[in-house]
This record gives structure tokens, C-alpha cells and sequence, in this order.
């Protein structure tokens, strides 16, 4: 009996045609195996019957743990005889099923980690180990099929010792395309910040001793540069945000191991399994409360993002020194994509760092490290890259247009939806810039290739300016494609019905901006969902931005215009001068334009109201990166109480707040900032409840959805869970999906594919 099959899935990359040659040869069978160009396998069996049938059942419960199998083919047919055993052979350009994909990322194994570790290990102290289980793959793989040639390692013939690995089936590197060793790899090497080399046996032990004294380097990794430094001290950590301009913006750091990691935060079992998964995510930990790393990481904040190391290089930095962590922060200049090249790291970083640490493996893919923050048991993507990107997300539904989507502006990923699967690529950024807008165009184009998609349709945000938009357009009219624009809020909540393959919501949408159907800036929004259309029901209070979009950088901007009229906005304004560029000039121009009856633009934005309460307890004044004010606000209300207990009062049908931020305001001297923090978020996550309960009583659904950046708030979800439960509705949150602007194109592909059905 002959059977010709196919695999779809994650099959390339993950030690999948060894384990096949394997199972071949225990059940008898003769024939090979091989990758195709469109990232799935192809098996040929000849045996008997019940042999081949022992091989089918092998292949689906015996897989590698990193392969996904999404579909398997097959086509009996006449045994040929033609095979003599069961080989590996060359693999076949041939493009033809669409939905296959390389894997993503993987950290070192345990065995590998184990034989870096071996003296007596050939590979002993080599940075970069990997085996068929692990090292990266999304940023290594130029094209496809998955064959060294077409990785990163194609430079590197392979030695001996590591070519008769390669070919031994019971290795655990038969082909494992990054097989290395420090013979025939890549090497490591340390320089100056101009790029003189300096010779130093061990370069990598070196760098943790720089980094432990306090020298800023640059350290190249598998999806782009890391600037690092020390954690214990404040002073190279002022230095590097003097240098970065980046004021206050937390720092990610990659401590030692777990065990370090409890001596300064707060780590729950599911915490820990995250942090330690092959995923190896940054993980939002709460500080511990004998704290003892520099303030300056994360300064007043209550948690800081924290990794593990994930690579061979990664841990050998911990060697010889006794830091318990370093600062691992993305490498790039201001508003532009992670730096992967060295020429081009030496051009940008060079005036950041004290030296770099290179390494002279080419790196294909960007890819940012991903960020997770854990609500008690829910898993928040906050960003979804490295360890993620670009495995599907499963749907429980098959839809049957193939469809992509681009997302908005900040925190963009580009998607691409296929039958059952959602492919969402890695993080882009925000794209603000010439450079981040070619990376997504890059990224977007790079996704539709390596999924072999048929797009019929792209989705876009409704913004008609957004370079994203733009993007849509210009593929669309090149590829004859229809261009389909969502709505943010929108968007946002489809993102959470496909998530959960639901066909309605009432949904509460909630972030800091959104381009409404109105015109106007959206992102406070009672919505109800129903397929692909969706229904206003009520939002925030419209509250005025005085200044426009400098409102949102300078929050008190925003206070003024919700306070004007119930106080003496002046004198209040005059004494916090410090906090606008221009002082008393600037002042009086606000003034002025309160004055004036001049129509100023509104929003709804729920993320504007944290920011206008967070200013008013002069929690933070200005925002220099995203989400600052708010996560100020967040992180002092984890200190206090509802102490307020304001009741959500309605105006037309929408949630008041002029009443709250005037009551926070009256308080700001008699309570704490931490107990007002807490009324604050507290009255928004109540009022909005209601608002949702009431309109999904009314309509007669059970379902009510959060989504949008502010479900990144725990206190805030969790509050409105704990009302929306107790009404008896059934309450849902993302699991899977970012809720914020990183899943806005997922939601744009779920309209784009309800509309095309
Ligand atoms: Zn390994
Ligand atoms: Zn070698
Ligand atoms: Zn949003």
C-alpha cells in the first residue's frame, strides 16, 4: 500500500522530519519526507497496511511538543516499489497549501542549557546552543522551505563533529538547522562603542562584569539589540534614561532565575509558569515589598516587567557576577523599530552605550520581546512578539475569505485571518515614522508569504490619515484587493467576539483614542455588536481638549477644560506653571481659550479622564510615554481605598464625569492620592458596568465584553467583572488577544471576513 500525505501546521523548524523519519523506521516503511515552500511536510509511505495506519495514529499523538498540526491530507494509491528505505531528501519549492507557518522562537532547552554547562561538552560555555527543541526560528528564516541555506546560519558550514550530528537520526540535532559549535558557529565578540574590537577570551563574561560596574552595552540578541545595565544602582540607569531621553518610561529587566526574581517582586505559581514557559515572555510582576532593585527602572510604579534569559548568551552574562538583574530594554532610536543590524547599531547606539556586545549572525525578522500581565488567573498580552509571533491563534469558527488587516497606529501588528487560524505578526510599533511604516509595510507583505494566503479583502482603521491606512489603500489598489475600514471601538470588540466566536456583544470598549463615526475622538464606548454592525449606545461624557492633542501630553490641560467654570482655574493652573514649557505664557493661552467660547474638540476617552484625575493629584503632569499618567494612577490606587464611594451619575444616557473629577479635585487635600486613585478608577469601572448592564438587559443579551488598552487595569476589570457578574450576565475579557491597539488588527480581519461571507 502506498499513502501520499501533506501536514499543515507548524512543521518546519521543530524537529518534525526527524521524528517522522523515526516513526517510518519503527513501523517499516519505506519512502521519505520532505519540507515544501509553502511550510508544510510531505510524506510518502509504502508498507503494510496496518503499518501505515500505526504510523497515522503516530504522527497525531507522538508529534514533537512544538508542532501544530492544523490539517493532514491524505491519497492511497498503488504501492510503486520504488523505494529501497525511508529518507530525508531535499525539500521542494513547491507552494500550494496555504496556512502552514515557521514556529516562532524558542528559549534553550533544558538539555541544552544542561551541555552549556558541561565542561566536558564540546559546546561548553558556547553562547549559542540550540538544538531541534529550541533557538530561534521566526527571526532566523530568510524564506522558506526551512533549510539552512535559507536561515541565518547559511555562512556557517558546519564542522565535523556538528555535521555528524546533523545526520545522526537518534541525535537530537539530525537536522537542526542552527546546529553549531564554537568551531564552525557564529562567535561573539566585544567592542568599543566605535566598534574597535576588544580581545578578551571570554567576551561574554566580560560584558556582565561591564554591565555589573555600571557600563551601558549593547547586546545583540535573536530579534534585535538589548541595551543593558545594572539594576542596583541608580546611576547608570539616570544615565541611560539621560541618554535614551526617556524620562520616566519603565525598564524591562532579565534577572538570574526564579529564585531571584521572589527577592524583589511578588511571583504566584502562574507568574512563575509564564515567566519560565519556552516562551519566556517579559511578565509584569508587582513589586515585592522589601523591594531592593533601583526605583529607577520603573519609577513610581508598582510593578516592573521582568524575563528570564532565554538565550545561551542570555545566561552566561549572569556567570561571574552577582547582580541579580539587568536592564534588557529594546534597542532603538526614539519611535523607531528594534535595531537587528550591527553597521546600523553602531550608527544609532553608539553614542547611547559603553560598548557593544556583537555577535556576527545576521539577524532576518525583528522581533520585540513579548509583554504579559497577569489579572489573578487571565492572561493579558500586552505585547505579542518574540516566543509568540507568528504561531496562529485557533478559532472556533472557519470562515471562508481570506482576509488581513493592519491595525491603527499605536502598538500596530498586521494580521492575517485563513479558514480557522489568525496569524498575527509581530509587534511593529507605533507607526509614526518613515522606518517603523516600512518594517509593518515589510511585515505585512512578509506575513501574506509565508501563510500563502489568498486575501480577498484588508482592513483598516476608519481613520482616514493614518499611515496604516494608507498602507491598506495602496495594497488594495496594487493587488486588486477591497479595502475595508473598521471603526476602532469596533474593531476592538470584534477582536473579543472572535476571540470567543461570538456573533453579539455589549460590548465596553475603553482607551485613550479612536477615530469615531462621528469624527470625533471615541474611547469611553458602550457599544452592542451584532455581527459585522454595531450600535452607539453610550459613551463618557464628552469633555473638551484644550490645546487638542496636547491635552493628552500634558494631562492638566485636560483637568482645566473638565474644571472650568466650578473653580478658579488660573490661580490653580499658575501654581503648577512648572509643568507647562512655557509657564505663565502658556497659562494664559489656556486661559484664554476657555475664555474665548471658542468650540474646542471633545472626547469621550476614558484613558483622558485617568490621565485629567491623574494630573489633578499631581501623580504625574506629563505624559512621556504611553499610558503614563493612567499607569501612575493605577499604581497608586493599589494603596488605597474607595474612600470616596461615589455614586456613577448619568447625563443623557452617558456616564458623567465632570462630577468625579471635580470631586477628586475638592478631596485632593483631605484625602490621600491613593484613596482618590482608587474612588477614581473605582467610580469609572462602576458607572460603566451599570451602563453596559442596563443596555444588555434592555436588548436582551447576556453577554457583556472589555476590550481596549484600559482592560489592562486590574482594578478597573476587576471591578466591573464583580458588577456585571453579580447582574447576572456573563462577563468576558481576552485571553489570547491584546487587549489593546496590538489586537486591533485581529478585530479589523474578523469585520473584513463577516462582511465578505
Ligand atoms: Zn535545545
Ligand atoms: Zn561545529
Ligand atoms: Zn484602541
Amino acid at each position: 500500500m502506498r499513502v501520499e500525505i501533506k501536514v499543515i501546521g507548524i512543521v518546519q523548524g521543530i524537529g518534525f522530519r526527524p521524528f517522522i523519519y523515526r516513526i517510518a523506521a519503527a513501523n517499516k516503511l519505506k519512502g521519505f519526507v520532505r519540507n515544501r515552500g509553502d511550510a508544510g511536510v510531505e510524506i510518502v509511505l509504502e508498507g503494510r497496511e496496518d503499518k501505515i495506519n500505526h504510523f497515522l495514529k503516530d504522527l497525531k499523538t507522538k508529534k514533537p511538543p512544538l508542532a501544530r498540526i492544523h490539517k493532514i491530507v491524505t491519497n492511497h494509491t498503488e504501492e510503486t516499489g520504488n523505494f529501497a528505505r525511508f529518507a530525508i531528501l531535499k525539500s521542494s519549492e513547491t507552494r500550494e497549501l496555504s496556512g502552514s507557518i515557521i514556529p516562532p522562537d524558542v528559549a534553550i532547552c533544558d538539555e541544552c542549557l544542561q551541555e552549556l554547562r558541561d565542561i566536558t561538552n564540546p559546546r561548553h560555555n558556547y553562547f549559542f546552543i540550540t538544538c531541534t527543541n529550541c533557538g530561534p526560528r521566526y527571526t532566523a528564516i530568510r524564506q522558506l522551505p526551512y533549510d539552512r541555506e535559507n536561515t541565518t546560519m547559511k555562512d556557517f558550514n558546519m564542522c565535523e563533529f556538528c555535521k555528524k550530528e546533523y545526520t545522526s537520526p537518534a541525535n537530537r540535532r539530525f537536522h537542526a538547522q542552527t546546529v553549531a559549535c564554537p568551531q564552525c558557529g557564529p562567535k561573539a565578540y566585544l567592542t568599543t562603542n566605535k566598534g574597535q574590537p576588544l580581545s578578551y577570551a571570554d567576551p561574554i563574561c566580560e560584558a556582565g562584569h561591564l554591565l555589573e560596574e555600571g557600563h551601558v552595552l549593547a547586546i545583540k540578541g535573536y530579534g534585535g539589540f538589548h541595551v543593558a545595565t545594572a539594576t542596583l544602582n541608580d546611576e547608570p540607569i539616570l544615565r541611560l534614561r539621560q541618554i535614551k531621553h526617556r524620562a520616566q518610561k519603565p525598564f524591562a529587566i532579565m534577572t538570574r532565575n526564579l529564585e531571584t526574581a521572589r527577592t524583589f517582586a511578588k511571583v504566584s505559581p502562574m507568574e512563575a509558569e509564564t515567566l519560565s514557559s519556552y516562551m519566556k515572555p517579559i511578565v509584569l510582576l508587582d513589586k515585592a515589598k522589601d523591594y531592593y532593585l533601583s526605583e529607577q527602572i520603573a519609577p513610581s510604579l508598582h510593578n516592573l516587567g521582568v524575563m528570564l534569559p532565554y538565550t545561551g548568551l542570555h545566561s552566561m552574562l549572569f556567570d561571574r557576577v552577582k547582580e541579580p538583574a539587568f536592564v534588557m530594554t529594546s534597542a532603538n532610536a526614539p519611535s523607531e523599530p528594534i535595531v537587528t543590524d550591527n553597521t546600523e547599531a553602531l550608527k544609532k547606539l553608539g553614542s547611547i552605550v559603553d560598548y557593544f556586545l556583537f555577535h556576527d549572525r545576521p539577524i532576518a525578522q525583528r522581533c520585540d520581546d513579548s509583554v504579559i500581565r497577569l489579572h489573578n488567573e487571565n492572561v493579558n498580552f500586552i505585547r505579542r512578539s518574540r516566543g509568540y509571533a507568528p504561531a496562529p491563534i485557533n478559532l472556533k469558527r472557519t470562515f471562508k475569505k481570506n482576509v488581513i488587516g493592519v491595525g491603527a497606529e499605536e502598538n500596530v501588528t498586521s494580521c492575517v485571518l485563513l479558514s480557522k487560524k489568525a496569524f498575527i505578526s509581530q509587534y511593529v510599533g507605533d507607526v509614526e515614522n518613515l522606518e517603523t511604516f516600512k518594517f509593518l509595510e515589510k511585515t505585512v507583505h512578509h506575513l501574506m508569504a509565508l501563510t500563502s494566503a489568498k486575501i480577498k479583502v484588508i482592513a483598516c482603521d476608519l481613520h482616514p490619515k493614518f499611515a496604516t491606512t494608507r498602507l491598506a489603500q495602496e495594497i488594495a489598489d496594487k493587488e486588486g484587493y477591497l479595502a475595508l475600514p473598521v471603526q476602532h471601538h469596533h474593531a476592538h470588540m470584534l477582536s473579543l467576539m472572535g476571540e470567543h466566536d461570538l456573533d453579539e456583544i455589549l460590548g465596553i470598549a475603553c482607551d485613550g483614542y479612536g477615530y469615531g463615526n462621528d469624527g470625533k475622538a471615541w474611547g469611553g464606548e458602550i457599544l452592542h455588536c451584532n455581527k459585522d454592525k454595531f450600535h452607539r449606545i453610550s459613551h463618557l461624557q464628552e469633555q473638551p481638549m484644550v490645546g487638542g492633542d496636547l491635552a493628552t501630553r500634558y494631562p492638566l490641560r485636560m483637568a482645566a477644560g473638565i474644571l472650568d467654570g466650578f473653580t478658579e482655574i488660573e490661580d490653580w493652573l499658575l501654581a503648577n506653571r512648572k509643568s507647562f514649557p512655557h509657564g505663565d505664557k502658556e497659562v494664559q493661552t489656556i486661559v484664554e481659550q476657555l475664555n474665548s467660547k471658542a468650540i474646542l474638540p471633545t472626547t469621550s476617552s476614558c484613558g483622558r479622564i485617568l490621565d485629567a484625575i491623574s494630573a489633578t493629584l499631581n501623580l504625574c503632569h506629563e505624559r512621556t510615554y504611553q499610558g503614563e499618567p493612567a499607569l501612575k494612577l493605577e499604581s497608586a490606587a493599589t494603596r488605597g481605598h474607595d474612600a470616596l464611594r461615589l455614586e456613577p451619575e448619568f447625563l443623557n444616557s452617558n456616564l458623567k464625569t465632570t462630577n468625579l473629577v471635580l470631586a477628586i479635585f475638592e478631596a485632593r487635600d483631605k484625602l490621600s492620592a491613593e484613596d482618590l486613585a482608587n474612588s477614581a478608577q473605582s467610580y469609572l469601572a462602576k458607572g460603566l458596568a451599570q451602563l453596559a448592564i442596563e443596555a444588555a438587559h434592555k436588548i436582551g443579551i447576556d453577554t457583556i465584553g472589555f476590550s481596549g488598552g484600559v482592560a489592562y487595569n486590574k482594578h478597573i476589570t476587576l471591578t466591573i467583572r464583580k458588577h456585571v457578574e453579580k447582574s447576572g450576565c456573563k462577563f468576558l475579557v481576552h485571553e489570547t488577544i491584546p487587549a489593546g491597539d496590538g489586537g486591533i488588527s485581529f478585530g479589523q480581519t474578523i469585520a473584513a471576513a463577516l462582511s465578505a461571507d
